[in-house]
């Protein structure tokens, strides 16, 4: 890398910090240097001074209202010394007589103000602060990045990856995201083929997707299909560091992309620097200076030279406009969560390396885990070998294989939170109450276990449903029941003890997110009809969702998600109502044994009578 072209971007700091520490030193000198040399005043008697006046032994004397002070004709200009002595009290009407007398020069100072020493020492306080605050900053931000001391040698950190080592066969699944970044591939391989016909190739690609879906490893992927190197940069690195330097930081990014071409550019976390600019409350000078490089880089280099910019991010939404103009990343590629065939995929993928069990069943696992993420499921196999080793054994099981799955999604087997005697009873009713709702209506998911051993995740207890199969759409009827489920734990409270407690907060979110979406987007309420009123903000994280209906529509919405649940509370009530019978005894066998498995909790409701569905005795 090239040192000079480095510190270009860095002289102006580097010369005021020299600036600001030499002021301060001169300061300092000005300060205390003047009193160090100053002249040492000896203390006379007033008969003293008048003796000395008469005999002609003095040069000057300088009178104030307090004190007079004298210089003697004989003084030492190198360690001059002055004499002092204090005003009298009786006035000595005849000492200006005696002066003139004399021809000593004699006079009074001329009232001189503090001001010019209180801004001095001002000045001086100013200066040793910000002295203080660069040594501070200086002291962080080499902490953050050892190189930084040396203001130019930042770079430490983008260091190109000669070769992956990663190929699409190391990414399951996400085969439309394949296809497309295949296209990437093939122009790295062979640029000339493309612009032989003057086929301008996206010079970048934004890779977008929950968290821990696969795209830093897509990204790598695409660099090791294509054998060339990796510069990697992510967006939160910028983040803390020092105005301008994130911007040198893309400068050498590219300016070493464009050496080491063809090669792939990847920006992790993108939404960290590329977030939109005109935010209310004003920007951030130094990630609007770094996505201003950015763009400008991406715009300034030549694509035929085959340099690719990937990018990933799990907020679009957020990016700034100009990130997404043609001629930038203009190619969206979505790398969703993995469906149920991905999910197996993944597992496999990630069991190679594992010794697993013959009869390991990975339908099941991947059936269990809706919504895991690539990452999630690395973790799972991960926990079950650590668990099969833990257990002593030499081979991952299928039981341990599912034990994993739900410490990972439900949170581990917390031994520590003990229950009291009543707490447990609670909670087995609260639990008994959703498994027992999902069992008398018809279009819920089966029951799989239920237990009341406490999660570190900070559940009490849970009862897992499983679905038979992979679903893509909910009718109305299933988003009912799935409500009245989740309802059936305060309700058995409720029915059982005549009082509710905290237990039900989960519960209620849920069922809440559900009512909300069916009203204001899946337009299931007669009321409010066939009308979105819910603008999604963040696809992924969720949160900050806001609604551009009116006041009174608002209104109406929240009533309409209250009749719902209420509703479903009260059905649930019902059922629980007409089955109490069969409710006490299921708490009863909770209670004892902790956990249920679905195909016991079916078994146990054969035997009262209630015959489960194919497909919903949870075997
Ligand atoms: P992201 O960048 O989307 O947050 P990563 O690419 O960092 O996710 O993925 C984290 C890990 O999860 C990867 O290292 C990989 O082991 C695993 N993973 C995620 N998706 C897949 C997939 N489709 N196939 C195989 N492994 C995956
Ligand atoms: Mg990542
Ligand atoms: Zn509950």
């Amino acid at each position: 890398m090239d040192k000079k072209d480095n510190k270009k971007g860095f002289k102006i700091p580097v010369v005021i910090f020299y600036i600001l520490i030499l002021l301060v030193i001169f300061l300092v000198w000005l300060w205390l240097v003047p009193s160090a040399g100053k002249p040492t005043y000896k203390e006379i008697s007033y008969s003293e001074f008048i003796t000395m006046l008469n005999e002609d032994q003095i040069e000057k004397v300088e009178l104030t209202n307090t004190y007079i002070t004298i210089q003697p004709k004989d003084l030492d200009k190198k360690k001059p010394v002055y004499y002092r002595t204090g005003m009298l009290v009786v006035e000595d009407t005849d000492l200006v007589k005696l002066l003139i007398e004399k021809g000593v020069d004699f006079r009074s100072p001329i009232e001189t103000s503090t001001l010019w020493l209180s801004i001095l020492q001002l000045v001086v306080m100013m200066g040793i602060g910000v002295a203080g605050m660069f040594i501070i900053m200086r002291i962080f931000s080499r902490r953050m990045d050892a190189g930084v001391m040396s203001f130019g040698k930042n770079t430490s950190r983008i260091v190109g990856e000669k070769s992956t080592g990663k190929t699409f066969d190391d990414v399951a699944g996400q085969d439309e995201a394949k296809q497309a970044l295949r296209e990437i591939v093939d122009f790295l391989e062979n640029p000339g083929k493309y612009t032989e016909i003057g086929a301008k190739l996206p010079k970048g690609a934004l890779l977008v997707g929950p968290p821990g879906t696969g795209k830093t490893l897509l990204a790598k992927a695409v660099a090791g299909e294509a054998k060339v190197p990796f510069f990697s940069l992510s967006g939160s690195e910028f983040v803390e560091m020092f105005v301008g330097l994130g911007a040198s930081r893309v400068r050498d990014l590219f300016k070493q992309a464009v050496e080491h071409a063809p090669c792939i550019v990847f920006i992790d976390e993108i939404d960290a620097i590329g977030k939109t600019r005109d935010t209310m409350f004003g920007g951030n000078d130094e990630r609007e200076q770094t996505l201003n490089q950015l763009l400008a880089e991406m715009d300034g280099f030549d694509s035929s030279k085959g340099v690719v910019i990937l990018a990933a991010t799990n907020r679009p939404e957020v990016l700034d406009k100009a990130l997404l103009r043609p001629g930038r990343f203009d190619r969206r590629i979505i790398v969703d969560l993995p469906d149920l065939e991905g999910r197996k995929a993944i597992l496999a993928v990630h069991a190679k390396g594992v010794k697993m069990d013959e009869d390991i069943d990975f339908d099941a696992v991947a059936l269990a885990t809706a919504g895991a993420s690539g990452a999630d499921l690395e973790n799972i196999i991960n926990e079950a070998a650590i668990r099969s080793v833990r257990d002593g054994r030499t081979s991952v099981s299928q039981e341990e294989l599912l034990s994993a799955v739900e410490a990972v999604i439900a949170g581990e087997e917390k031994k520590s939170t003990v229950l009291t005697e009543a707490e447990k009873k609670t909670v087995a009713y609260h639990e008994i109450g959703h498994a027992l709702v999902s069992a008398l209506l018809t279009h819920t998911e089966p029951v799989s276990k239920i237990t009341i051993i406490p999660r570190t995740s900070g559940a009490l207890g849970y009862t897992l449903q499983t679905p038979k199969e992979e679903k893509h759409l909910m009718t109305r009827r299933e988003a009912i029941e799935e409500i009245t489920v989740f309802s059936g734990g305060r309700a058995s409270e409720e029915i059982v003890f005549g009082e509710i407690t905290t237990g039900a907060s989960n519960d209620i979110e849920k069922a809440t997110s559900i009512a909300r979406a069916m009203v204001t987007r899946f337009g299931m309420s007669e009321t409010i009809g066939f009308v979105n009123i819910d603008s999604r903000q963040s696809l992924y994280l969720g949160d900050g969702t806001s609604s551009d209906c009116s006041d009174e529509t608002a209104r109406e919405v929240d009533r309409e998600i209250r009749t719902i649940i209420g509703d479903c509370y009260s059905n649930a009530k019902r059922l629980l109502t007409e089955n109490r019978e069969i409710l006490d005894s299921l708490a009863a066998i909770l209670i004892e044994k902790e956990n249920i498995s679905g195909k016991e909790f079916a078994d146990l409701l054969e035997k009262k009578g209630i015959h489960l569905e194919p497909g919903k005795t949870g075997a």
